[in-house]
């Protein structure tokens, strides 16, 4: 059953007071006040107390969220961990591969198993490699093939089958050597979960038909400085692709340390985005737009379908790149100007990543399945796989839109393009105050290009988002300003 706790409201707020100038700011203010109080409550019964607003859930989604499984992803991080190492570096010659040693028969395996799935949905998935020799580099001693294979479920709506959302994980490991090519690096953890994650989504989304399409990604390449990443993100730059959202998941085995908290994962985002020019940083700056990239509302988003989801782990909020002194394939997604975020545990434990395994003064270092919550990585899939969902199922965000600040004044107005595609009936516009760090109300407005809202623009940010017919919501797009 759908629950979209969404209440219509009126698609045009406009007030005009006739008054002397003396009264005009007092009366306006307290008439504005009842009537917007008035006017938003069937409204605020989502948003009591400026609690944020929640998407629609779709049955169909939660249907496919129940058919993820621990023991599959269980099967598949074992699976990975059994080719000794995945160092980029490590072995990609024939004889090895049919020993099932090295990276070449990791990638042979997650190929087959991609093609597995498509054979489940009647050749339903594309299985392809994007494969390149990468030049010596500062981890890199000798020219190296790199290979990064992923499966397209194509968007079914022709006017959105070039939208593109997209779930990454990276199949290559290290050991305590980032140079070792031969050393056990079971990387179980990292980035084994990541990588069960983007397999776990397609073999259960894969049955199920989007307008969008859906890209599941597994890289290498990581852990020599991010190249399997930066090739892909480069050739979807070059090729125009229309990426919306980027879903990193590196690091999300759930480690059973003592101060892991196995409710939560961490979403880390970009503030002031990598591809920003010098004229989008002037207008950052102008205008307090620093927590509003792609990434940052793509972030807010996941955590709108934490909330209707509802899984046994809570999407938590970083408003930063990565964390300290590390780095990850989301950061090539942002450096080609894609909303890209990144998926990690709540608590990581140093000795079970980069280690070579061995036990040392009693403590046993290395990346090992026994250390990995195999729950708990469901559990994250089970986000990432609603989030793809929900961005694949909703229409195109709206285009062009704009706050109009010609005149100075204390209501709002934003006018925008419809969705490109045809999906959209309607439109949300969603706000929040520029100290909240998620959106706090939401006004329906109809299915209109244009409304205003007794708000000032001052001390608010907007944005303006798209919404199917059966409740599915695009990502927010903020505001132009417009003289
Ligand atoms: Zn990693």
């Amino acid at each position: 059953m759908m629950r979209d706790p969404m209440i219509d409201g009126p698609l045009r707020l406009e007030f005009h007071l006739v008054c002397s100038k003396s009264m005009l700011n007092v009366l306006k203010s307290i008439f504005l006040f009842a009537v917007f109080s008035f006017l938003a409550r069937p409204v605020l019964g989502l948003q009591a107390a400026n609690a944020p607003a929640a998407q629609a859930t779709d049955p169909q989604i939660e249907a496919a969220l129940r058919q993820i499984s621990a023991q599959t992803i269980r099967a598949n991080i074992e699976k990975l961990v059994s080719f000794g190492t995945r160092s980029t570096l490590s072995a990609q010659d024939d004889a090895s591969m049919a020993k099932g040693r090295g990276i070449g028969a990791a990638r042979e395996w997650i190929k087959s198993e991609f093609e597995r799935y498509s054979k489940d949905c009647n050749g339903c998935l594309e299985v392809k490699t994007d494969s390149f020799i990468e030049q010596p580099a500062d981890r890199i001693p000798t020219p190296t093939r790199i290979t990064n294979v992923y499966a397209v479920l194509k968007g079914t709506n022709p006017a959105n089958t070039n939208r593109i959302v997209l779930v990454s994980g990276h199949y290559d490991s290290r050991d305590s050597d980032t140079f070792d090519a031969n050393g056990d690096a079971p990387g179980a953890n990292d980035d084994g979960s990541g990588t069960a994650v983007s397999l776990e989504c397609a073999r259960v989304l894969s049955k199920m038909k989007f307008p969008a399409t859906v890209i599941f990604l597994t890289v290498a390449g990581e852990e020599q400085g991010l190249n399997g990443s930066r090739h892909f993100a480069q050739m979807a730059k070059d090729q125009n692709w229309d990426i919306e959202a980027v879903l990193n998941n590196d690091i999300v085995g759930g480690d059973k340390n003592p101060g892991q908290d196995a409710s939560v994962v961490r979403v880390f985002s970009e503030g002031i985005p990598a591809a920003a020019d010098e004229r989008e940083i002037r207008r950052i700056r102008m205008l307090g737009g620093e927590s509003d990239s792609g990434s940052r509302e793509l972030a807010r988003y996941i955590a709108d379908v934490g909330r209707s989801y509802e899984n046994g782990v809570k999407p938590m909020l970083v408003f930063r790149l990565d964390r300290y002194l590390r780095g990850g394939d989301h950061y090539s997604f942002n450096q080609q100007g894609f909303p890209a975020v990144r998926f990690t545990e709540y608590r990581e434990d140093f000795h079970h990543q980069h280690q070579n395994p061995r036990v040392e003064n009693g403590i046993e270092y290395g990346d090992l399945p026994k250390f990995v919550d195999y729950d708990y990585v469901a559990r994250v899939a089970r986000l990432n796989a609603a989030t793809l969902a929900s961005l694949a199922a909703a229409p195109a965000p709206p285009a062009n839109v704009h706050l109009l600040t010609k005149d100075l004044e204390n209501d709002s107005t934003l006018t925008w393009d419809a969705s490109p595609g045809g999906l959209a009936a309607g439109y949300e516009i969603v706000w929040r105050t520029t100290t909240s760090p998620e959106w706090d109300h939401v006004q329906s407005v109809g299915n209109v290009t244009q409304a205003t809202l007794p708000i000032s623009k001052d001390q608010v940010i907007f944005g303006v988002r798209a919404v199917d017919a059966a409740g599915h919501r695009s990502l927010p797009v903020i505001p132009f300003p417009q003289h």
